[in-house]
């Protein structure tokens, strides 16, 4: 039933999180009747916000989200490359409490870039919850110093669930072609777990056939970025386990010029969170040079998953359009325009 208005809640957490948080409100409010009115609620998680407070993610956010919030945007959050006691990431700890047990992450080129590679035009998609991003990590006296461990987590239902979420993907696409990709050669019981998981799919009795005609290939972690590299037109639709993912989907960004260009989001089956791919940015945040693009095509990823097909459409096209131009770009793409001249530039075209 189509709403009166779209409630989506802001999470602009940290770095330029802030920067480019507001490039996708501004986009929203211009699309008019494309979509329902969006009204919107900011909220607040971050590692600055812990510092602040001693919590990542207050009880409120996750509520509001759960209870007022049709979706959601979230910035960018600064990771410590430190432990800091009682810190843990609030994207991750989001991505658990509202079970958004995917993450959609589409990299292609819509304009040579310098360095640019050609033809690219792929999705990755990255399972969320579970794999070494449960946390479930000690550090212990050996007989030879320390030890640390970590403990990877591989369960036949999350892998099942981004399965069939991967082979809908590729069913919907024009060439139909999956990847599994995984490190079953060494680590055979949890990476065994998952490509078996997946290559199970289209045998599922809910899967009734339809899966069928989805081409599928499997490939190593390690040789497939090797491959993305090489050849990244061979690549469709990639599925892989939690820290694959995230570190294929950063490897791509490279080919189609910048991080500054990836949108995401996270999915589970009753909520959506649009997300950039490029964390907090802390060597340009508060410089006014972050790229908005991702931001917004992570706004149109999720209008799109919302089924608000037309509003979308106008972002993305007004996005491709200014790179395509290349006038107005930040830093990141060779430019020397700031933030708001970009998003001044979006809006143009919307
Ligand atoms: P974090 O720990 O928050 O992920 P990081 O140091 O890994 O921080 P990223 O945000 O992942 O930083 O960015 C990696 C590189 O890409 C940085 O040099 C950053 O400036 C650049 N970058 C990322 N996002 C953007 C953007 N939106 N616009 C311009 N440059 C960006
Ligand atoms: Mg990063």
């Amino acid at each position: 039933m189509p709403l009166e208005s779209l409630t989506i809640g802001l999470i602009p957490a940290d770095g330029i999180g802030r920067e480019v948080i507001p490039a996708a409100r501004h986009a929203l409010e211009a699309l008019g009747s494309d979509i329902p009115k969006p009204e919107f609620i900011d909220l607040l998680a971050g590692f600055e916000y812990f510092t602040r407070t001693g919590t990542a993610l207050p009880e409120e956010t996750v509520q509001i989200l759960r209870q007022d919030c049709d979706c959601a945007l979230f910035g960018s959050v600064s990771s410590p490359s430190r432990k800091v006691v009682g810190y843990s990431s609030p994207i991750v700890a989001l991505r658990k409490e509202l079970d958004l047990y995917a993450n959609i992450r589409p990299v292609f080129s819509v304009a040579p870039n310098p360095g640019e590679q050609p033809n690219v035009d792929l999705v990755v998609v990255r399972e969320n919850t579970e794999c070494l991003y449960v946390k479930d990590e000690n550090l212990s006296e050996g007989p030879h110093g320390k030890e640390a461990r970590a403990t990877r987590l591989i369960t036949e239902r999350a892998s099942r669930r981004i399965g069939q979420t991967a082979f809908e993907l590729a069913l919907n696409r024009p060439r139909k072609h999956l990847t599994i990709i995984h490190k079953s050669n060494v680590l055979s019981i949890t990476d065994g777990l998952f490509r078996e998981t997946v290559r199970g799919v289209p045998g599922l009795p809910d899967s009734n056939g339809k899966y069928d005609h989805v081409a599928v290939m499997e490939q190593l972690v390690d040789s497939a970025v090797y491959r993305l590299f090489r050849e990244p037109q061979v690549f469709d639709v990639m599925v892989a386990p939690n820290l694959y993912g995230d570190i294929l989907s950063d490897a791509a960004a490279a080919l189609v010029g910048s991080l500054g260009l990836i949108p995401s989001v996270n999915q589970g089956d009753d909520f959506v969170m649009g997300e950039p791919v490029h964390g907090s940015a802390p060597d340009i945040a508060g410089k006014g040079i972050a790229n908005p693009l991702a931001t917004i095509r992570s706004a149109a990823l999720m209008l799109r998953q919302l089924g608000y097909d037309t509003g979308a459409n106008r972002l993305d096209k007004a996005v491709n359009q200014v790179i395509r131009e290349g006038q107005i770009l930040t830093p990141d793409l060779g430019g020397t325009s700031k933030t708001q001249e970009v998003i001044d530039e979006v809006l143009k075209k919307i």
